[in-house]
């Protein structure tokens, strides 16, 4: 279990003070011109050896996608974009970094950018947000007010400003080229990649997006060292992560833990346990809506790292640990998932467009047992041609919960079907 003292979150549940003053006593903006100075590649270099890997859910490298940001300017500038749209359902962790710790967020902000030759960063952050952004911008204030911001910040030499834009609440400005339209004043909608952001990002210009929680660890990595950093959780599998805990757990709640640690030490420890015991666990979705479910008896054991979680068919994805117990209706969990990726579907491509419609709807039929077997099969063959033939991942995000629901409850769905043939729903929903 992690110990309070290897906390780089310190202010995660708002107890303490959250200004600047706060802040400073907490360690933050502790030699903040000294990191800087140790130059670019330094900085890039330490990054790389903490393992850190991206905490917005597909888990790149963070030094690594830094350094494929150009060494040099060619005359346009270069741009740190930061990922605040926060809107996976089960997600929630981000929330809490802007809005009790956001100076960490905001000298990650500074240094990350240094380090990528960006005199200028923008946080985009949902628009349902609002206290988080009242917040995140009230201490952007403070900061200009106090140097840390602005011209030569934090008296490191460097130029540096910060803007905080407000989203308007789709999904899939989560998306990062979808973000830099959204920013750029556009649609929200995917762009084809290649070119990717750190050639032609924003405005056209070199731009890295990294998620809040990526970028909030920075300055503690830099200051611990990065072997303090590395020296948590498995190997590839580096660091401390922000866990958010949903569903039939006794005390649902989001907690910075170890990397690797056991899905049921994590419960044990911070949630109070399974409601009503570990004998009544169902399923579990360890890293928000989009990745497949996992059946409980497979996730007691399981390891919450990217590497572990792969290995039993899932993902950590954004660390939104979706618990639910045996009173689930797993199939209408997973029908209402399909809704909402139908929903936000931005509509450019055929396969979701089309496909994420048509998934819905036949998840529709399964919740009331109104369909054939082999629609079963069907599906999952849909979900398979939505899956990697779309322009952003919204496809596969859509088709990965379906998927996880019939290899691991083909036989409630077969049930269902069943029942309603024979006219015993009525008491299956008694059940
Ligand atoms: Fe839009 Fe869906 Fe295509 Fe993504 S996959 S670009 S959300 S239509």
């Amino acid at each position: 279990m992690l110990k309070d003292q290897d906390r780089i979150f310190t202010n995660l549940y708002g107890m303490h003070d959250r200004t600047l003053a706060g802040a400073k006593a907490r360690g933050h903006w502790d030699g903040t011109a000294k990191l800087i100075q140790a130059g670019r590649e330094t900085i890039i270099e330490r990054m790389k050896a903490s393992g850190l890997r991206g905490r917005g859910g597909a888990g790149f490298p963070t030094g690594l996608k830094w350094s494929f940001m150009p060494k040099e300017s060619d005359g346009r500038p270069a741009y740190l974009v930061i990922n605040a749209d926060e809107s996976e359902p089960g997600t929630c962790k981000d929330r809490e970094i802007m809005r009790h710790d956001p100076h960490t967020l905001i000298e990650g902000a500074l240094i990350a950018s240094f380090a990528m030759n960006a005199h200028t960063s923008y946080i985009y952050i949902r628009g349902e947000y609002v206290r988080e952004r009242e917040a995140l911008q009230a201490a952007i204030d403070e900061c200009y007010d106090a140097g840390l911001l602005g011209k030569n910040a934090a008296g490191s030499g460097w130029d540096f400003d910060l803007f905080l834009n407000h989203g308007a609440g789709a999904y899939i400005c989560g998306e990062e080229t979808a973000l830099i339209e959204s920013l750029e004043g556009k649609k929200g909608m995917p762009r084809m990649k290649p070119p990717f952001p750190a050639g032609a990002g924003l405005y056209g210009c070199p731009t890295t997006v990294n998620n809040v929680e990526s970028i909030a660890v920075v300055p503690t990595i830099l200051r611990r060292g990065p072997e303090w950093f590395a020296g948590f959780g498995r190997p590839n599998n580096a660091g401390t992560k922000i866990f958010g805990i949903s569903g039939h757990v006794n005390t649902p709640c989001v907690v910075e833990e170890e990397m690797s640690i056991s899905f049921e030490e994590l419960i044990e420890k911070h949630c109070g346990g399974i409601r009503g015991g570990w004998d009544n666990l169902l399923a579990v979705i360890p890293g928000g809506s989009s990745v497949p479910c996992v059946r409980g008896e497979n996730m007691r054991d399981a390891v919450m790292d990217f590497d572990a979680l792969r290995e039993v068919g899932s993902s950590l994805g954004t660390a939104a640990v979706i618990v639910m117990d045996k009173q689930t209706d797993i199939i209408k969990a997973i029908w209402r998932l399909s809704k909402f990726y139908k929903h936000e579907s931005c509509g450019q491509c055929t396969p979701c467009r089309e496909g994420t419609g048509w998934m819905m709807r036949v998840m529709d039929r399964l919740v009331r047992g109104e369909a054939e077997i082999e629609e079963i099969d069907m599906l999952f063959d849909v979900t398979k041609q939505v899956e990697g033939h779309t322009i952003c991942a919204l496809g596969d995000a859509a088709a990965w919960p379906i998927q996880g629901l019939i290899k691991n409850f083909r036989e409630e769905i077969e049930d269902r079907i069943k029942a309603n043939k024979t006219g015993r729903m009525g008491a299956m929903a008694a059940e």
